[in-house]
């Protein structure tokens, strides 16, 4: 027998066509479609306004599977972390976060990460391989679904939505593992999917400039740029790939971007790292470098990890340098962070999951971190935007 179908794995025009295939009119298709991504259904036979007949060629051909959660933990402030597998000894992190006018979910894109930046310790566990349309988009319909089930609210299209954001900051570089990103931010924004507007879907990268200039041909959502330097030098240091496309091309890329993107700015990230990114001078530089990109700035406390030999600059220093991009006319914020403690950083719960022992080892010390600073603690609970 043929394999079955992950039909996670299909965005709109896939799932058109697979339809098609089956003798199904384009319709059959968005009815099915609402019923998987709206409704976060995966049993055939619950779809009952598909003909009997359908719902049986379904059965036969396809199944709705996303990923399997290894662990699943909550802050005190709600804010949610799942550990999904995406087998092979691979596992990604998927992280919720509520806010009162909205909830934010951060995805991953791939296992570990090429780019290897310095002080990102996804890139210090190497790459392993990329995320399928259905281990991306999987993440969002495990989430609402998830989400909505345990608040007791009924599936539906628009309203009782959950997650009203997305953004791709998770593991991975969403711009090395274009097609299946493509493909399910097609889905995020698609109306028989999960309507979600293009302003609230944003794709962070590290600059991977061909790409960029593709997605905003393909699917101009929201854009954040990990900048993390002001200078070439320091940037290709920092960010590896800024040898490749240095900070010129990287900045007119994100100008040609804006000429499509849902925002009139770009978000740039920037990783205060003490002592080595962070002094006024740097700040003064970058006022430079952007002076003529519309964008805003995110300051982001380094999260550190022991094999980085980097340190977090000290919150007055952070201030200083937001406040020196400020006088220059930058909006700028800086993404607070909950618990100090390094496990809780970046990747770094995900980046030791090819041993199971470790795992096992890895989860009771976050428990027992969480004893300790409290369950709040984590990487990210403020998104740009
Ligand atoms: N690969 C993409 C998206 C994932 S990383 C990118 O680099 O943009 C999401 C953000 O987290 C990036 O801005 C990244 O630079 C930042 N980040 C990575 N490691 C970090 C750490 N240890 N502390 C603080 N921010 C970190
Ligand atoms: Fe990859 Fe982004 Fe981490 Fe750099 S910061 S290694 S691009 S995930």
């Amino acid at each position: 027998m043929a394999a079955l179908t992950n039909l996670l794995d299909l965005d709109p025009a896939a799932l058109i066509q697979w339809c098609g295939d089956l003798g199904e009119q384009p319709f059959r298709a968005k009815q099915l479609q609402r019923w998987i991504h709206q409704f976060g259904e995966a049993d055939f036979d619950a779809m009952t306004d598909l003909a009997k007949s359908l719902r049986e060629k379904l059965k036969r051909h396809a199944t709705v599977a996303a990923p399997a959660i290894i662990s699943d933990s909550t802050a005190s402030d709600g804010t949610r972390k799942w550990l999904i597998d995406v087998g092979d000894g691979n596992a990604v992190e998927t992280v919720f976060i509520p806010e009162d006018n909205r909830g934010t979910l951060c995805i991953s894109t791939q296992a570990g990460c090429a780019v290897n930046c310095r002080f990102c310790s996804t890139g210090k566990q190497g790459f392993s391989r990329n995320l399928s349309i259905g281990e991306i988009v999987g993440q969002l319909w495990m989430a609402e679904r998830t989400l909505r089930r345990e608040k007791g609210i009924a599936p539906g299209p628009k309203g009782e939505r959950q997650i009203t954001n997305v953004v791709m900051m998770g593991m991975g570089e969403p711009l090395l593992n274009y097609e299946p990103t493509v493909a399910a931010l097609k889905l995020m924004l698609d109306d028989n999917a999960y309507g979600l507007s293009r302003r609230r879907v944003t794709v962070s990268t590290s600059g991977v400039v061909p790409m960029m200039d593709k997605l905003s041909a393909d699917c101009a959502v929201a854009l954040a740029v990990s900048l993390h330097a002001s200078n070439d030098t320091l940037r290709d240091d920092l960010v590896p790939l800024n040898r490749k496309y240095p900070l010129s091309e990287l900045l007119a890329a994100c100008k040609r971007y804006l000429e499509f993107a849902p925002r009139d700015f770009i978000t740039f990230e920037y990783c205060m790292l003490d002592g080595v990114n962070d002094t006024d001078a740097h700040a003064r530089e970058l006022l430079a470098l952007v002076s003529n990109v519309s964008c805003k700035f995110n300051l982001i406390p380094f999260n550190p990890f022991p094999s980085s030999g980097l340190r977090r600059s000290g919150n007055p220093r952070i201030k200083a340098f937001a406040n020196i991009l400020m006088e220059g006319g930058i909006v700028t914020t800086i993404r607070k962070t909950r618990g100090d403690d390094i496990d809780a950083a970046c990747g770094q719960l995900a980046g030791d999951v090819q041993d199971r022992t470790r795992l096992l080892e890895r989860t009771q010390r976050m428990h027992a971190y969480q004893q300790k600073y409290g369950p709040d603690f984590g990487r990210i609970v403020e998104i740009p935007g």
